[in-house]
């Protein structure tokens, strides 16, 4: 039994050498990546409750030549790893405000930012000069954050958070009811939007758990201020509960799927070619 004991400790060893090595394969392809300008942002609409379309978010998207299509919830933790993050970062932040600057119509565009752009010492003159080159209004851009994301230094996340507000730029708490501490942090933070996760959304109309924890979020929402966002929405029927509970906007499949702006071209009045 000993011997066999031995066997399964080298095998583990082994398999975790294997995953490392894996793991430090495609974070090296990701570097070749982004040098190469290979990454690609996708859209998603945001509409208010009534349907009318508000905004977009820019989604990642990494297909790689031999890899295929490698999922954000799988690079962006290796990028944070390598430290990648912050110039990919800045490119989406860049190429998402050069984008809706284009546009005819004056809509929002919303961006997802890891905790660790934050702890850039030039975030927020980076976020200004961004605004400034590209001639966005700062109230069309919207920083979305997870409360996870600002776990970790809660003091300057807040300070930096305010300083960006002070822009006009708008902050959303995204996935929120999924962390721990999201009550103390809609007090401290500047926040205008909180996005109600898409776990509670899809089980809306199934589950009568979710229906409470969802009409709860929006009661709190309302009673501080805050526009409600709900994510995730697939279904008319959990269209129709958010409309009866006072949600403010909605994202997901009903509306429109992430996509390459062209298929929304239309929408934001997008002249053809770049
Ligand atoms: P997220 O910010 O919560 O984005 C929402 C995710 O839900 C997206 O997954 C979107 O494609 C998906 N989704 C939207 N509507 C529906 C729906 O009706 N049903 C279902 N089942 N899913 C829907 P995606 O694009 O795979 O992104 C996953 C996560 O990766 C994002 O979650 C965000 O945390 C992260 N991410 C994406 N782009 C960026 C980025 O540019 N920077 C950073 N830091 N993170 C990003
Ligand atoms: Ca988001
Ligand atoms: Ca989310
Ligand atoms: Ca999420």
């Amino acid at each position: 039994a000993k011997a066999e004991g031995r066997g399964e400790i080298r095998f583990f060893e082994a398999e975790m050498d294997r995953m490392l090595h894996d793991r430090r394969a495609l974070q090296a392809d990701l570097a070749l990546s982004v040098s190469r300008n290979e990454l690609q942002l996708f859209y998603q609409p945001q509409s208010r409750i009534s349907g009318e379309i508000i905004g977009f978010e820019a989604l990642l998207r990494w297909d790689h030549l031999r890899r295929g299509f490698v999922p954000p919830n799988t690079f962006i933790p290796l990028a944070e790893e390598t430290g990648l993050i912050n110039e990919i970062g800045e490119w989406v932040l860049r190429e998402a405000c050069r984008e809706a600057a284009s546009w005819r119509k004056p809509l929002q565009i919303a961006i997802n930012l890891s905790p660790l752009q934050l702890r850039q010492g030039d975030f927020v003159s980076l976020v200004h000069s961004v605004l400034l080159e590209n001639n966005l209004a700062p109230d069309r851009l919207v920083l979305e954050i997870t409360e996870g994301a600002l776990m970790d230094d809660y003091s300057r996340a807040v300070s930096i958070l305010r300083r960006v507000k002070a822009l006009g730029v708008r902050i959303a708490m995204d996935d929120f009811g999924t962390g721990y501490s999201s009550l103390s942090y809609l007090q401290s933070f500047p926040f205008d939007k909180i996005k109600i996760d898409q776990t509670f959304i899809s089980n809306l109309d199934r589950n009568a758990q979710s229906a409470a924890i969802v009409r709860a979020v929006l009661a709190l929402g309302h009673n501080l201020d805050l526009i409600t966002v709900a994510e995730g929405v697939e279904t008319p029927e959990q269209l129709t509960i958010l409309r009866n509970d006072g949600c403010n906007e909605i994202q997901g499949y009903l509306i429109g799927r992430p996509q390459p702006i062209e298929e929304y071209a239309a929408i934001v009045g997008r002249s053809t070619g770049k």
